[in-house]
């Protein structure tokens, strides 16, 4: 017999539970809409929970806290429950603060609250089709343990990470960088268990002049806060010109979830993939692990506190930076973010920077705004397409440069265009009008009425 959900028309419909989908399907909830989730992992969470991502960053602009709302629900619920540390000055002053977290605890909340909020996951789930005519998406073909069935809704939310449902539905999508359609590399995580914290920092500590990036800020280091820390650069060279490591890479990059000992390694690089094409995925992941196994030999050997350490697990899936971004109503750029254009139709604010890994080998670029403190607004119709009235897609792959893109593709802010969109799809599920034609004001009432920071 068939399930009754592929008969039922829901108001809203995610597509992909990452931290933007969840987040849009929360807004959308507790808006009146119902809500169905489709999901291909088990869990909810995406790359937070399924590829080892950590620590958030970052919900601050210096002191001043520009992102709340569902995301810093999350952050006290897990903080409430010994799952998070809340926000921590990040040990390298990249970012001025960074949170910590369990990915188990996230998995688990995030469970909770969507059920309370009474939306309906289909997890292990693949969006297999989409069915639109006439500027609207009529129906969606999923494929599951069920076999393949059509599901269907007013509103459709793309929280897919590479826009395979606004893809599938006819937008136009762009793809890496310009010049080559290069993508920021993927990584292929770890995490470690039974990392020697203490021998570690002191280490480190004792050698200021192999840390021009941490030293300066030795005096956040010492205290007891999860460290992020990179470094090992001559090891790293050693081990390369050796053959004993294959990573396009010039360091090690680390982040301490929070929990004793435990630490996420942002280290592996698989350059001229992509994640939109299922075969150079699969190699990707392949290759992802395969640089893990060497640099497993690599940090217990030459990385003081790693000797006796654990890897708990790589990935698990491949982590992915970026593929496709919606080509929508207006795409944000480097220069909105580096001056702050002030958007009439804002939804969110963030203040993490143009955070570039070189899509073709070593090095990472860095563009910060010219002042410490400095935070950007993002308007909605990034996420509004061209084409598809009953469409919405949030998350890392919105309408933004390939620059920009590096800039807002991080969990706070994600989260908090998610909840932009599910508030947004709601309400045009309610009044029956196209996504573009939303009431901005009344939209952004409705997110500072949630709680969510927004200067209007
Ligand atoms: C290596 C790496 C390191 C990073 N480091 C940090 C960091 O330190 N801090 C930080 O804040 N951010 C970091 N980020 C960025 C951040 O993790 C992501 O940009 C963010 O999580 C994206 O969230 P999302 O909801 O848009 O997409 P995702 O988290 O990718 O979620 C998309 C969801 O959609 C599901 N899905 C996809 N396609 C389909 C389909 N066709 N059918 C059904 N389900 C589907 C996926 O399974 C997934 O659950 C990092 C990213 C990477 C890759």
């Amino acid at each position: 017999m068939i399930h009754p959900i592929y008969g039922k028309h829901f108001d809203v419909l995610v597509v992909g539970g990452g931290v933007s989908g969840c987040a849009a399907a929360l807004a959308a909830a507790r808006s009146g809409a119902s809500v169905l989730v489709v999901e291909q992992n088990g869990y909810l969470g995406g790359s937070l929970t399924g590829c080892g991502v950590g620590p958030m960053m970052t919900f601050h602009a210096g002191d001043k806290q520009v992102i709340k709302g569902i995301m810093q629900e999350l952050v006290e619920t897990l903080n409430a429950r010994g799952m998070s540390t809340g926000h921590v000055p990040d040990t390298k002053q990249y970012t001025s603060t960074i949170t910590p977290f369990s990915a188990e605890g996230l998995k688990l909340i995030l469970d909770e609250k969507l059920h309370e909020a009474d939306c309906t996951v289909l997890f292990h789930t693949f969006l297999g089709a989409v069915e639109a005519a006439d500027g609207k998406i009529k129906a969606l073909t999923l494929c599951n343990k069920d076999g393949m069935n059509h599901v269907s809704a007013k509103i459709y939310i793309d929280a897919t990470g590479d826009g395979d449902l606004a893809t599938w539905a006819g937008e136009e999508m762009a793809k890496g960088r310009p010049e080559d359609g290069a993508a920021q590399p993927m990584t292929m995580k770890m995490k470690y268990c039974g990392v020697d914290t203490a021998r570690l920092k002191d280490w480190v500590l004792n050698h200021p002049e192999r840390f021009p990036k941490l030293a300066p800020h030795f005096s956040i280091f010492r205290q007891d806060v999860p460290v992020d820390l990179e470094g090992f650069d001559e090891e790293f060279r050693r081990a390369k010109e050796e053959g004993k490591l294959s990573i396009r890479r010039e360091n090690v990059l680390m982040f301490a979830t929070g929990r004793p000992g435990e630490y996420i390694i942002n280290t592996t690089r698989i350059v001229d993939h992509d994640a939109t094409d299922a075969m150079s995925l699969s190699d990707a992941e392949r290759i992802g692990r395969q640089q893990c196994a060497e640099l497993d030999q690599f940090l217990r050997s030459f990385v003081p506190g790693f000797e006796h350490a654990l890897v708990e697990f790589t990935g698990p899936s491949v982590g992915v930076r970026g593929s496709r971004q919606l080509v929508g109503r207006y795409t944000l750029t480097a220069d909105d973010i580096l001056n702050c254009t002030a958007f009439p139709d804002r939804i969110a604010h963030s203040a993490y920077p143009i955070d570039i890994h070189n899509p073709k080998g070593e090095g990472t670029a860095s563009t910060f705004m010219s002042k410490p403190g400095t935070y950007y607004s993002i308007p909605y119709s990034i996420m509004v397409g061209r084409r598809t009235e009953n469409l919405l897609v949030t998350g890392r792959c919105v309408s933004a440069s390939f620059e920009a893109q590096a800039a807002i593709r991080t969990t706070p802010t994600v989260g908090s265009l998610g909840q932009a969109a599910g508030t947004a799809a709601a309400m045009a599920a309610a009044a029956g009008c196209p996504v573009w034609e939303v009431d901005v004001p009344k939209l952004q009432q409705a997110l500072c009425s949630q709680g969510a920071y927004l200067e209007i």
